[in-house]
């Protein structure tokens, strides 16, 4: 039977919003019915440049100016602009009743976040955040591996990433920010822990800025003790010199009662037994037409993302990483700047 096509608009036509486009366009191709009929960004540059490259001919510089023209005709808004702007984006989608996609970090406060969560539940749309990591090939055969039981329950977990990667070049506005490797990258990382082990009961932090040129925290290594006993470490870097650079990998350790688990650089995931035997599973992605290296593994899960909020959709039911869920993934960062600042063990903020 033929399904019906999902009608979105996609707003703000930036850096990683290409990713997203693309991998929409695969989606469509793929025949999972799924198109972008619209554009917005407030810089008329990028919206050209988008406009053209994608050959979408409706094309707004103002958000509401879309809305209305499309009343009545979209299912769904990705919000791909920077955080700020979502305070005001997410509300403006709600009240026009459709549902919406926005990228990380969604909310600039806890208190926002409420708000915006609150906002799209009184207007009855789902908000579910662009939270990819955890969709990342590699990293969601770990979360798998783990939650088969395969190697027990785990009571120690550690997450590192670490790179000397030039993000600024891409994402100039990093380098100026106040706040940037936990709010940035270790939102990140702080989800696969909560994807692998669960809410997290406290937690500390310290971190260092070893890069001069930038605002804003370059390195941050936490310890957490999650709700079932069990204690991760998440570490993060970006000035961190390597040879062979795993950028943008994160490496994984689970140490579970009847075994163990490590996820290698370069795709290799490791599932040791208690009797000293280990399978090795390559688990690398599989490249969209699309992707470069090194951004492969990101790439391959926003279509993997995209993918499931699409299926999510059509089934109406809610996605993993929806408002609520990244709540406390936000909260977790918060607690980690406040565990830094005052060099204590914090307990986060969880949703409800
Ligand atoms: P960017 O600055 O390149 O793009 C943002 C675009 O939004 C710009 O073109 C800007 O003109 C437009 N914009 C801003 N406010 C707008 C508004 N009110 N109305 C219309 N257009 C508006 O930023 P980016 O690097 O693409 O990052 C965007 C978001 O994606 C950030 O929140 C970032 O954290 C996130 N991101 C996520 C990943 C990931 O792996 N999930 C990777 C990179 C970036």
């Amino acid at each position: 039977t033929q399904q019906r096509t999902v009608r979105g608009a996609l707003i703000g036509c930036g850096f990683f919003a290409e990713n997203q486009m693309r991998a929409w366009r695969d989606l469509h191709e793929m025949g999972k019915g799924v198109e972008i009929v619209a554009l917005c960004d407030r810089d008329p540059q990028r919206l050209a440049y988008f406009r053209d490259l994608f050959g979408v001919e409706a094309a707004y510089t103002e958000a509401e100016t879309l809305f209305a023209a499309f009343a009545g005709e979209l299912d769904f808004v990705d919000i791909a602009t920077t955080t700020p702007s979502h305070a005001a984006l997410v509300p403006l989608a709600a009240r026009h009743g459709v549902d919406i996609i926005c990228q990380k970090p969604f909310a600039g406060s806890l208190e926002n976040a409420s708000r915006l969560i609150a906002q799209c539940s009184a207007s009855r749309v789902s908000l579910g955040i662009h939270e990819n990591f955890r969709w990342q090939h590699a990293v969601r055969q770990t979360i798998e591996t783990l939650r088969s039981g395969r190697i027990g329950r785990p009571f120690f977990g550690r997450i590192s990433y670490r790179s000397g990667f030039d993000v600024y070049a891409a994402q100039p506005y990093l380098a100026r920010a106040e706040r940037f490797i936990l709010e940035d990258l270790g939102i990140h990382v702080l989800d696969i822990a909560r994807a692998l082990f669960g809410e997290v009961a406290r937690l500390s932090c310290e971190t260092t800025r070893i890069n001069a040129a930038i605002a804003g925290e370059d390195v941050a290594t936490l310890m957490l003790q999650h709700d079932d006993g069990i204690t991760s470490v998440v570490d993060c870097s970006y000035a961190t010199r390597l040879a062979d650079d795993p950028f943008p990998q994160s490496l994984i350790e689970v140490d579970g009662v009847h075994g163990s688990l490590r996820l290698r650089q370069d795709f290799v995931l490791e599932i040791h037994d208690t009797g000293g035997h280990c399978v090795v599973q390559t688990v690398r992605p599989e490249p969209p037409a699309w992707s470069e290296s090194p951004w492969v593994p990101i790439q391959a899960s926003v279509l993997a993302f995209q993918a499931d909020w699409l299926e999510a959709y059509r089934q109406n039911r809610p996605i993993e990483t929806r408002g609520e869920d990244n709540y406390n993934t936000l909260a977790l960062v918060e607690a980690a700047y406040e565990a830094a600042a005052t060099h204590q063990s914090v307990i986060p903020e969880r949703w409800n």
